[in-house]
């Protein structure tokens, strides 16, 4: 089934069910008038020349227009590429270079970012620019092709057509650009929102960047399979407005990358929102914490909330914690190999499986793997094995059920005088001390042990200045050795990717440069 088609059934199943809030503006849509609204859009393009398998970029923060362009694209075989919100004209005509743009759909403005400004550089002539919030956006909506021009590009649309280009979050160096089809995507958006149990009774708070696969597929293509609501809290995530979205739409779901959870625990004023509307969610995208998992399910209410792990080349989910899981499991395991894929755990020198709780780095195949690099056949042969296996740079172990634990990516492994470190045990250990909110382990480079270990942490507030010292008395005794970090630096955040994610490549080279 194409995305267009899903979309159309669960519209003529559910058609006043509500489909999208956007909370900011207070617009709402039904399925019925989302439908329209996505099929207007697909007739806008089309009256504009665009070709099935043209790149139409979307450059824009969370809002109803990017939900719109995504479904009217995929309605007319067209090849929508998510460009992150957070990049800068250097990033941009990379972008839009490498994918071959053709049409770019673009905010104007949010906060100090002046989107018209960049593109207006990168772009000058502008005439394929549509700005949304602009007589632009309403031209595309209103001067329309034929409905029969779009039933019968409809008639040539294939599922496994490419209809996406996702450039992966850039944690571990330059983005690349998964290219994936309406198979992909639809599919595991379906069963993620399966495994949460969602109905057309769901209502799904989204603070996850749409631009990613968490917010785009996990959420959209979860919600409108299964007939909930997209509610959009704000155009940036802010924990604050996160939760009061929850509160004003009565969310029964919620999404976040751990950070954005932390942040929500930790307002100042968490206890003031009624959140008893919330039942499930995911946590997903970087290691989650137990801790967190923990607050999560007691403070929040999330009693059934899943974890999700995946990577943009693989739609993204690969293992997903299940409701009738036990509870330790559900806050320390990602879960199992989900419906209709595959998982091993291999030793990445030999490509051998290793034993039931060795680590070594996870394969996954099935309809989730993409399709591949976009125009990148040599970067796609080396993450696509010629069985199909994705290789995805994490180490995990699985145990004799089949429940997997990423111990880390293979580019963050510590190797400590011979010894391997996993910086996510670390991590979780330091956790426990009661002045730590946060904390980041990571390796930077060392004459007599090729690497030592050094931790960021941010502190609770009015915590006093914790040194290395004290760290160190603290690991001592209950950790190894050789997981003692010798460097603790304490910091007021760390650098992220606008996904959430924590960037150790840049924590690394900040600390080699301080270190000398
Ligand atoms: P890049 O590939 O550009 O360096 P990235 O890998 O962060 O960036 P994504 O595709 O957004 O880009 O993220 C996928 C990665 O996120 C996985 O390979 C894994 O390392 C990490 N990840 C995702 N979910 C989890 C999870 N639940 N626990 C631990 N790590 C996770
Ligand atoms: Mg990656």
């Amino acid at each position: 089934e194409t995305i267009g088609a899903n979309l159309e059934r669960t519209a003529a199943r559910v058609p006043d069910a509500e489909a999208l809030v956007d909370v900011p503006t207070g617009r709402r849509w039904t399925y019925r008038e989302l439908l329209a609204e996505v099929e207007a859009v697909a007739r806008g393009l089309l009256a504009r020349g665009v070709a099935k398998g043209d790149r139409v970029g979307i450059w824009a923060p969370n809002c109803p227009e990017w939900t719109i362009l995504q479904y009217a694209t995929a309605k007319i075989g067209a090849i929508l590429v998510n460009i992150n919100p957070a990049y800068r004209t250097h990033e941009l005509a990379y972008v839009l270079d490498q994918s071959g743009v053709g049409l770019l759909v673009c905010a104007q403005q949010l906060k100090t970012s002046d989107y018209r400004a960049m593109v207006t550089e990168v772009r000058p002539d502008l005439s394929d620019v549509v700005f949304i919030d602009s007589p632009d956006w309403e031209g595309l909506r209103t001067r329309l092709a034929p409905e029969e021009d779009l039933r019968a590009r409809e008639a040539t649309l294939a599922f496994d057509d490419p209809i996406n280009i996702q450039y992966t979050s850039g944690t571990t160096g330059f983005p690349k650009g998964a290219t994936l089809s309406h198979h992909n995507i639809l599919n595991n958006g379906y069963f993620v929102a399966e495994t949460q149990g969602w109905t057309e009774a769901d209502r799904v708070c989204l603070p996850v960047p749409f631009y990613h696969c968490f917010g785009m597929v996990m959420g959209n293509l979860g919600a409108t399979s299964h007939g909930a609501c997209m509610v959009i809290p704000a155009r940036a995530f802010d924990p604050a407005q996160t939760l009061a979205a929850v509160q004003q739409e009565r969310c029964t779901v919620l999404y976040g990358v751990p950070t954005m959870f932390i942040a929500e625990l930790a307002l100042p004023d968490f206890a003031s929102y009624d959140v008893s509307s919330l039942r499930t969610g995911v946590m997903a995208g970087s290691p989650c914490p137990v801790h967190v998992m923990k607050r999560v399910i007691a403070d929040m209410g999330m009693t059934e909330v899943t974890i999700c792990y995946g990577m943009t080349e693989t739609s993204p989910v690969s293992t997903q914690t299940g409701r009738d899981d036990d509870l330790e499991r559900r806050v320390s395991t990602v879960g199992r190999v989900g419906p209709h894929l595959e998982v091993k755990i291999v030793d990445p020198q030999t490509g051998l499986v290793v034993p039931r709780g060795t680590a070594g780095e996870l394969c996954t195949r099935g309809y989730s793997v993409m399709l591949g690099y976009w125009r990148a056949p040599d970067a796609t042969a080396e993450a696509i094995d010629a069985a199909r296996w994705m290789h995805t740079g994490d180490l995990a172990t699985m145990d004799d059920e089949g429940y997997v634990n990423i111990v880390g990516r293979i580019k963050d492994l510590v190797i400590r005088g011979g010894e391997n470190v996993y910086p996510r045990e670390v991590e979780e250990f330091l956790y426990s001390h009661p002045d730590i909110v946060d904390v980041q382990v990571i390796g930077v480079p060392d004459e007599r042990y090729g690497e030592e270990l050094m931790a960021w942490v941010r502190l609770r507030d009015g915590a006093a200045a914790l040194t290395a010292e004290a760290v160190r008395e603290f690991c001592s005794g209950r950790l190894a050795h050789y997981k003692v970090p010798r460097y603790v630096k304490v910091v007021d955040a760390f650098p992220m990717t606008v996904t959430g994610k924590v960037r150790k490549v840049e924590m690394r080279e900040v600390s080699a440069r301080e270190l000398g």
